[in-house]
């Protein structure tokens, strides 16, 4: 359907005799915030990773864009669009958030990382840098080390540098994790702000700000999605609550 901008289905990813993914499916419409939860080893991470290319499923087929991507490797996965930010945060500590931006902007243009300096001074990637610092709210930390950051930042640096390939698609893993309130808020505009402008698969075991940012939930249990829905819809859902969210 033209409306779907991802489409996976029936994803196997087995580890020796555990099913990670056992018949996962899940399709994203484009413009939705779309959330992924489950409980503790519920498979939403190795899901995550066969989007994104970086585990093949066993078996299954991943269409995106309308191309089907199920053997693709990363990085043409992102060049199509699809972009990935980590459970880890992957930041260049050592490096100022200008810098930053300017590898990862580099990167997105196909430089290879050993040109990376002189392709800093590149203009047309120097033009690039600002408007992207400027989009996740860090234009005044702009020259300061990575290693300065507080935790929220690198999150919103993080986030910045995957968006700076202007992708379709913005898979964030577990972005609330080791966040403070005040940090959590922070997110929770930028995340805001930035699905009015990218299709976004959020990974969260933060409910709250699931059932804040959410258009549509799926629920992932045992490798299997029980449940796909609006938030009310998930909320209602016996077999979430049951499964899921604590009740019996
Ligand atoms: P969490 O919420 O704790 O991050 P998750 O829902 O992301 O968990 P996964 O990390 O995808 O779950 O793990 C799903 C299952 O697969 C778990 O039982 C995990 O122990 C197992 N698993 C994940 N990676 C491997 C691996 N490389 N080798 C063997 N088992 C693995």
């Amino acid at each position: 359907m033209a409306d779907r901008l991802l489409d996976a289905q029936s994803l196997v990813k087995t580890y020796g005799a555990l099913r990670a993914s056992d018949n996962f499916s899940i399709a994203l419409r484009r413009g939705e915030l779309h959330a992924l939860i489950g409980p503790n080893g519920a498979g939403k991470t190795t899901a995550l990773n066969q989007l994104c290319g970086e585990q093949l499923p066993d078996s299954g087929r991943i269409v995106f864009d309308g191309r089907t991507v199920t053997r693709m490797p990363i990085h043409r996965r992102a060049r199509l669009g699809l972009a990935r930010s980590y459970q880890i945060t992957s930041v260049f500590e050592s490096l100022t958030v200008r810098q930053n931006f300017s590898l990862a902007i580099q990167a997105h243009n196909g430089h290879s990382f050993r040109f990376w300096r002189k392709a800093a001074d590149d203009p047309l990637i120097r033009r690039s840098v600002a408007p992207a610092m400027d989009r996740v709210g860090l234009t005044e930390r702009a020259d300061l080390p990575a290693a300065s950051l507080s935790h929220g930042e690198k999150r919103q640096l993080e986030v910045g540098m995957a968006l700076a390939g202007h992708p379709k698609l913005l898979l964030l893993d577990e972005p609330y994790a080791g966040m403070g309130p005040g940090g959590a808020v922070e997110l929770t505009k930028l995340i805001r702000t930035l699905k009015k402008e990218v299709t976004i698969l959020l990974v969260e075991h933060d409910m709250a700000a699931v059932f804040a940012l959410a258009d549509r939930i799926t629920v992932l249990v045992y490798g299997r999605a029980i449940a796909s829905g609006t938030p009310e819809e998930i909320r209602e859902n016996p077999d979430v609550r049951q499964a899921y969210l604590g009740e019996s």
